[in-house]
């Protein structure tokens, strides 16, 4: 009896025992593999310490930008590239739009890379999943426009990460966001799945986008002599904003009263034009003038007129 009620005691035991087993450790099958979890970072972390772009006010002059996906990206790689589109539009609350492309694109994204360049690339220290940049980027003085984005998708299909996350970070690099010391960014050189799209990245684009899409002309250099009833000036006016200007008329007066009128046809964003004018006849109720003004104005709407007028003295 007594040998019975000890073996029931160990019994019990053992039963207790495998409940315990099974309540804390029944899902610790051998040979199970455990990837670790990845916990997405707050997305409030800092990209960039300091500046946020290749150069700085980078942005394409208009918000809806078309694209091309080339028909060498297989359907996976097109799938992200849409998502990427649509994350940066969400993200943005639909200030920015991305359509296809019906002519030129804005943005052309090709999976087409020759065997002999990514050899050369994967020489280098990571694995290059792709490309982005601006192509062609106008440089106005205060903006650089962009004009032209590429980017180039050469991951191999069996990416652990098969997400739109390499996409995204070349979408940001065409928008002209460079790499970011940050390990949990977006931005990150390389591309991990728990990395964020930080909301530094975000703040600059819609900060960007929410300027006028406008022209702004100014008057860089002018200089001008007084010889008997006759001026002289060189003058070069340029163009910092982000639009053509059309039309521009420059009127050279003194005290609000006109002396010339000058066409100078249109200047495009990120270019200039130069006159020099020799013997503009002061009118004969104007000889003993102290001081000239040049005011320039355009009919396109501009950024700003304040810097459209230079008023020069006349020293003797
Ligand atoms: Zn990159």
């Amino acid at each position: 009896m007594r040998l019975f009620k000890t073996l029931l005691m160990i019994l019990t035991f053992l039963l207790f025992l495998l409940a315990i087993n099974m309540l804390f450790f029944s899902y610790l099958k051998p040979g199970t593999s455990f990837s670790p979890v990845s916990i997405e970072p707050p997305r409030n972390i800092t990209s960039y310490n300091g500046s946020l772009q290749f150069y700085p006010n980078m942005l394409f002059n208009h918000k809806i930008i078309t694209y091309t996906i080339e028909n060498t990206c297989e359907k996976a790689k097109y799938n992200n590239m849409i998502q990427a589109f649509s994350i940066l539009e969400n993200e943005t609350s639909g200030l920015i739009k991305f359509q296809p492309a019906s002519r030129e694109p804005d943005i052309f994204v090709t999976c087409n890379q020759s065997v002999q360049e990514l050899e050369s690339k994967q020489k280098s220290s990571y694995f290059i999943a792709g490309e982005g940049g601006a192509e062609r980027a106008v440089s106005t003085g205060e903006f650089w426009v962009i004009e032209k984005g590429k980017i180039l998708l050469y991951y191999p299909r069996t990416k652990e990460c098969l997400t739109y996350h390499v996409e995204l970070h070349e979408l940001l690099h065409v928008f002209g966001f460079k790499h970011s010391d940050n390990r949990y960014s977006m931005m990150y050189p390389v591309s991990e799945c728990n990395q964020v799209l930080s909301d530094d990245i975000i703040r600059e684009i819609l900060r960007l986008y929410n300027l006028p899409e406008l022209a702004d002309i100014y008057i860089t250099n002018v200089s001008a002599v007084k010889h008997g009833i006759y001026i002289d000036f060189d003058i070069e006016i340029k163009n910092q904003g982000i639009e053509n200007a059309r039309n521009i008329t420059l009127i050279l007066s003194s005290r609000n009263k006109a002396i010339d009128t000058f066409e100078l046809k249109d200047i495009n964003y990120g270019e200039g034009k130069i006159m020099n004018v020799e013997n503009v006849r002061i009118p004969i109720t104007m000889l003993n003038l102290d001081e000239i003004t040049f005011s320039a104005s355009s009919e396109s709407e501009e950024m700003s007129t304040d810097n459209n007028n230079i008023t020069l003295s006349i020293q003797s």
